[in-house]
This record gives structure tokens, C-alpha cells and sequence, in this order.
């Protein structure tokens, strides 16, 4: 899917950070057709064409109602990633996505769980020679709040469709 359109919430932040909440340009402008969503703003210079009609590309809609949402930040491989900002919690060095994999601190085979405070971000070259053995991460993993979160995504490598949008993503 590419990352079209920004949908905000009532309140004018994003529906969801993590993932961020976007679509892709066939489902803004479907989202747009039925009535629960706004146009806050257009692409400019992007219109789409059929025989019969012309339409511009929304890059921002908020929908009409306010949706109620999870404060917590779910668990997830790639909010691991994130949270660690793609840093390898071993070498300290940065990788893209596919170099990089979850590391359990304490092994799964020695009674560790899949958590938070548990799972850490790690290159696949250290995550082979750590094993089993005792090495302790850069940092200890813990859980992260939302403002911690979104400031790993404004410095991350993201790319937004959109200048416009980091407006709405505000860290406070
Ligand atoms: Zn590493």
C-alpha cells in the first residue's frame, strides 16, 4: 500500500500512530465519496482522471466523528524497531528494516517471555553471535510512551507524502 493520504481524527490528530493512519490514494478518495470524512487538504498537482470526471488526490481527511482510541502502544515487531529507532541494541549501529530482527534479553529457553522489557532490537550478524550467552543490550528495553514513540517516528527515516503532515503529528 502507498502512504497517500493522512486520515486524522476529530480532534485533528492522527487516527493511529502506530501504524500511522494512512491510505492508500484509491481508498482516500473512496473514504472522501461516503460522508463520514472530510477534505482538510488537497494534493497539489494531483488529480485523477476517469472519462467522465476529474478529482483531486486528498492528502489529509478527518473524519466527521471522533473515534475514542487506545492510548497504549501495541506490542509489535515493528514497534520494537521503532521504539529502538532501528538501532541494533548490541553494536549500536542503524540498519534497515530487513537486517534487523527481535532479540529475547533473557532466551525464551531460559524462561524469558515476549515482551517489552524483554524483546530488544538486534542486527542479524550480533543476534547469531549472541546466542545464548549473558551479553546485555545498550539499553534496557522497557515499555515506551506514546510521546517517546513519536519522536522516533518524526526523526526516523519516514517518509511523508506531505510536508503538511508532521503539522499534525505533534509530540506534546
Ligand atoms: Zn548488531
Amino acid at each position: 500500500m502507498s502512504a497517500d493520504c493522512l486520515i486524522l481524527n476529530r480532534d485533528g490528530r492522527p487516527l493511529s500512530f502506530f501504524p500511522l493512519s494512512v491510505v492508500d490514494w484509491h481508498s482516500a478518495i473512496k473514504l472522501t465519496l461516503n460522508r463520514k470524512v472530510f477534505v482538510v487538504k488537497d494534493h497539489n498537482d494531483w488529480v485523477v482522471r476517469s472519462p467522465s470526471m476529474a478529482l483531486n488526490v486528498p492528502s489529509i481527511i478527518m473524519l466527521s466523528n471522533y473515534h475514542h482510541l487506545k492510548k497504549e502502544v501495541k506490542f509489535s515487531r515493528s514497534n520494537v524497531f521503532s521504539r529502538d529507532n532501528y538501532v541494533c541494541q548490541y553494536c549500536g549501529k542503524k540498519f534497515p528494516r530487513n537486517d534487523l530482527t527481535l532479540d529475547h534479553v533473557i532466551p525464551i529457553s531460559k524462561g524469558g517471555d515476549t515482551s517489552w522489557e524483554n524483546v530488544t532490537t538486534s542486527c542479524k550478524v550480533c543476534n547469531n553471535k549472541k546466542g545464548n550467552s549473558d551479553l546485555k543490550p545498550l539499553t534496557t528495553p522497557k515499555k515506551p510512551t506514546l510521546k517517546h514513540m513519536m519522536r522516533s517516528y518524526l526523526d526516523s527515516s519516514y517518509n511523508f507524502k506531505d510536508e503538511e503532515w508532521t503539522k499534525y503529528i505533534d509530540i506534546d
